[in-house]
Order: C-alpha cells, then structure tokens, then sequence
C-alpha cells in the first residue's frame, strides 16, 4: 500500500494510505489460490466471501467484487482501513505460511472505492421474501453496531428509527479513529447508505435522559436494539491523574476529530497541549493519540507494560507511528504524574518484566523493584480501555449488566428485557469494528425471528 511520506504527513490530517493502483489491485487479487476450503473466510468475523470478491477482482471486474463484498459487509470502504485483518482474514491466508497472504483489506477497500458502490448498494432484493411487515424497529447508538443492525433490519422490511446521543454519527468511526486513518467522507457515504434504505437517524437524543423505553413501546416500536457502545474512559487511578495537562483519549480524541479543535479558532473548541506528550496504553486508541498529538506538534513518547510484539494496536498503526518518529517505552508503566503549578511536568515510570502466559494466554506482567524513571512531560493521555457509560444502568434498572459492567445478552442477543436487544461494545466491552458489525447483524436477525414469532 503507497502511503503519503512520513515527514510530510506529521503535517496534515489527510489519509496516510493512498490506495493500491487498477494494476496492483487486479495483479494482487490474481494471486489468489481460490482455495476449496478458503481458511481466510473462516478468518473473517461476518465470513465475507473472500474468493469469491477475489475471482471478480482478478478480472478487474470490481462492480461483482463489490456486489459479492455486500452481501455480508454493507460497510466495506470502512473496514477495508480498520479491520485488523492480520489476526484476521490476511492472519489465516494459506499464502501467509510460506510468504506474503493476499493484501485482502487492501483489496476490500479498493473495491469499496471503484465507484461501484453508488450504483447498486442498495439492492433490497437480497433478502427478497423475507417480511417485517414495515413494523416499527427502534436502534440506539449509531456506531458500528447500530448501523450493521438498521442496515439489515431495513432490508428485512422493518421501519428503523436510530437514536444518536452525540450531534454526529457512526460512534467511534467519526469521534475516535483519526481522518489520517478513516476519512470522515468515506464515513458518511457509507453511512448515506442508511438513508437510502429508509432508515430515519434523529441526533442528540440520549437515550435514558431525553427519550426511555416507555416512550418508544408508546410509539409503537415493536423491537428495541441497543448498541451504546463502550464510551467511558479508564484511567490509571494513580496520584496526579487530576493535574491539568491530562487527558483521557477518548476526550483529546473527540475534540480533534468532532469538534475540530486542531483548526482552532476556525472551529470554536481549543485544545490545551504542550510540546511533549507522553501517551499510555498499547491498543489502536493510543496510536491514534500519539499520532494525533505528533501532528498537533508534539514530541510523543507511548508507554506500554509489555513488548512492541504484545501491543494489541493493528500491526500497520504501530508501524507508521514509528516512521512518524513516536518513541516506544516499553515493558514500563506510569505510576505517577508529576506536576508544578497544577499542571504536568512528567511522568514517573516504573519497569515492567514479563512472566509466562496467563490463563488468557497473555504474559503476566511484573514489576521490577526500584526501577523508577522519569520521563518529561506537559500532555498525559490515558488510553488504556473504556467501560460502558453507565447512563444506561440508570435509565433502564431492570437490564441485566454482567460482572464485567457490560449488558448481559444470550446467544441471541437478547437482554433481561423482552423485545429488547444490544451488540457490539457494550455487550462485549471495547473490540473491532467488524465484531460489532457481526453482533449488529446477528441481533437484527434475531429481532426479526422474535417478531415474526410473536
Ligand atoms: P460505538 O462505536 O462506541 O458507538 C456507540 C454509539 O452509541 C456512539 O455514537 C454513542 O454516542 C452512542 N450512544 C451511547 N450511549 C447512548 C445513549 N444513551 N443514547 C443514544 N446514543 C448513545 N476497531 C477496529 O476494528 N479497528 C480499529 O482500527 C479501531 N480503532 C479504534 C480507535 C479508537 C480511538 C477507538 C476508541 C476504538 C477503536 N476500535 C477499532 C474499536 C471500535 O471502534 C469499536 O469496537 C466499535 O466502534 C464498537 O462499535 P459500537 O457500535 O458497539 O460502539
Ligand atoms: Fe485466496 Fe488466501 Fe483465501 Fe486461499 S486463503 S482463498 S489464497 S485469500
């Protein structure tokens, strides 16, 4: 994948991966071994059919890529940049035991892109026969999750409403990965498709507060889909988290990407940062910070308990984060913000040593007696995980939340409550994209099999 220079994309927020050419992308899926039993699809949470998109691309015929693409990812321009297809479809490609798998993501995404897409996205006739009669279906949060499940209810022939408590949609997708990662267009084309399937997106509406579940069963929705999302930030619950100069990364995050604060005063939020930032956590939010940060103009420095290899960030955003001068501090852990007039002034670390694998099959990880150090700072951003917004919990006292803080669901993502339904993070807590597509999905068509049942 060609991508724009590092020293000059430190400088913008314009999309680091510049797209495959016609050529690379028909000569790339022209490798494909079109495997009889293709361990790629078993790879894919949503079992795209991979040989299949393939056998159209090798041709260059990416109009039937496409069209075999969407008949189980209706979001393919998003995936094809987020997904992390090495632990994933690429991680299972036979191709990838003796040398390089096939660049699926890669291929996904230039199928998405080859202006197929406008033309015939929207075929009902898919799920021709099936009828939800035009019943009234009522999706909360409009993430991944939601716009998986609305897509599929719509087509099933249900009335969608999706209720968004923010003024923007698509949840993380627009609020949490960067335009250098995800461009926003690329959000709301696919998101547009919504629309053209009928399904009607009212913004600002906090569901718990503004609107509960009594006032949708008296408008008649017949189903409910929760898809909220894991939006709380954690923190490290060390001494100095409350000086000024820290943030969590969801809010140095949404300020960049929603409220455009790195155009300041162009647009009316500020963002407060220094010059040497110094970011927590090994996952795709820390990247995103860090490398969110250094394009603010900062000198970046990412903490992580364990090794470069353990970070669960996407192989590809560690990688370019590196070429973007991000320095790693690894096997270490803050253990203190220290601070001067009320504000940061660097970060005291402690070394980390990694034992054998745990029950998770992750290594354990300790620390090492007098190892402190101090880095320098004037910018912490916490990002080491997010828990559900307990807004929820109080606004709907009989849903069942498990030990872990998420909605309780059974194997048919169905609550404590009758006719309501949740996937995606706030089922599972903070995990990809297209897991949470995949629940959106599986939980429209169990909605669909409880109406039709009823
Ligand atoms: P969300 O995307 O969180 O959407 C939930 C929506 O519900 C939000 O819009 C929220 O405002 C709304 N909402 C919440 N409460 C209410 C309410 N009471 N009423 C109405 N609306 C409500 N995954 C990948 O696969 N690849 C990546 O590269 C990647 N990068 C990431 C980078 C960042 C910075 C973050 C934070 C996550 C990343 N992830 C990535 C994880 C992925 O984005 C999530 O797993 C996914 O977005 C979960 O989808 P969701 O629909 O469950 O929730
Ligand atoms: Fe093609 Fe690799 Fe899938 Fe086989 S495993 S069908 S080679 S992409």
């Amino acid at each position: 994948m060609p991508t724009q220079d590092p020293n000059q994309r430190i400088h913008n927020f314009a999309e680091v991966n510049l797209g495959l050419t016609a050529e690379q992308a028909q000569r790339e899926a022209g490798r494909c071994l079109q495997c009889k039993n293709p361990l790629c699809v078993q790879g894919c949470p949503v079992n795209v059919d991979i040989p299949g998109f393939l056998h159209w691309g090798a041709q260059g015929q990416w109009e039937g890529a496409l069209e075999v693409i969407l008949e189980t990812n209706l979001f393919p321009g998003i995936c094809g940049r987020v997904c992390p297809q090495e632990h994933q479809c690429e991680g299972r490609c036979i191709l990838g035991r003796k040398g390089e798998p096939i660049a699926i993501g890669s291929l996904e995404r230039f199928a998405a892109d080859s202006g197929a897409q406008d033309s015939f996205f929207l075929d009902k006739s898919t799920l021709a026969g099936e009828t939800g009669d035009g019943e009234k279906v009522a999706v909360i949060g409009s993430g991944p999750a939601s716009m998986a499940a609305a897509a599929e209810l719509a087509r099933l022939g249900y009335r969608v409403e999706m209720f968004e408590a923010l003024h923007e949609t698509g949840g993380v997708l627009s609020y949490g990965i960067p335009e250098f990662r995800l461009p926003k267009s690329i959000v709301a084309r696919e998101f547009a498709n919504l629309a053209e399937l009928g399904v009607k997106v009212h913004t600002n509406v906090l569901f718990g507060r503004t609107l509960d579940l009594e006032d949708l069963w008296a408008q008649d929705f017949k189903a409910v889909f929760v898809g909220a999302g894991a939006g709380l930030p954690r923190f490290l619950g060390i001494e100095g988290e409350n000086l000024n100069g820290v943030f969590s990364a969801n809010e140095f995050l949404t300020r960049v990407n929603l409220m455009g604060a790195h155009q300041f005063p162009e647009y009316e939020t500020p963002i407060t940062m220094g010059k040497k930032v110094v970011v927590v956590g090994g996952g795709n939010t820390a990247m995103d910070a860090a490398r969110t940060a250094r394009r603010l103009g900062a000198k970046v420095t990412v903490v992580y308990r364990r090794s470069l290899e353990e970070m669960p960030a996407r192989a590809e955003e560690v990688r370019h984060a590196q070429e973007e001068g991000i320095h790693f501090t690894i096997r270490s852990n803050p253990v203190k913000v220290l601070g001067r007039d009320g504000w940061v002034s660097g970060v005291c670390c402690q070394r980390m040593e990694l034992g054998d694998a745990g029950p998770d099959g992750r290594r354990r990880v300790t620390a090492v007696p007098d190892s402190f150090f101090d880095l320098p700072a004037d910018t912490f951003i916490v990002a080491i995980g997010q828990s559900p917004n307990p807004i929820l919990r109080q606004g709907l006292p009989e849903l069942k939340f498990t030990d872990r803080g998420v909605i309780a669901v059974d194997d048919n993502y169905a609550t404590s409550i009758p006719g309501v339904f949740a996937a995606g993070d706030i089922t599972t807590g903070g995990a990809t994209v297209i897991s949470a597509m995949g629940g959106g999905r599986g939980a429209a068509q169990s909605i669909h099999r409880y109406l039709q049942g009823k």
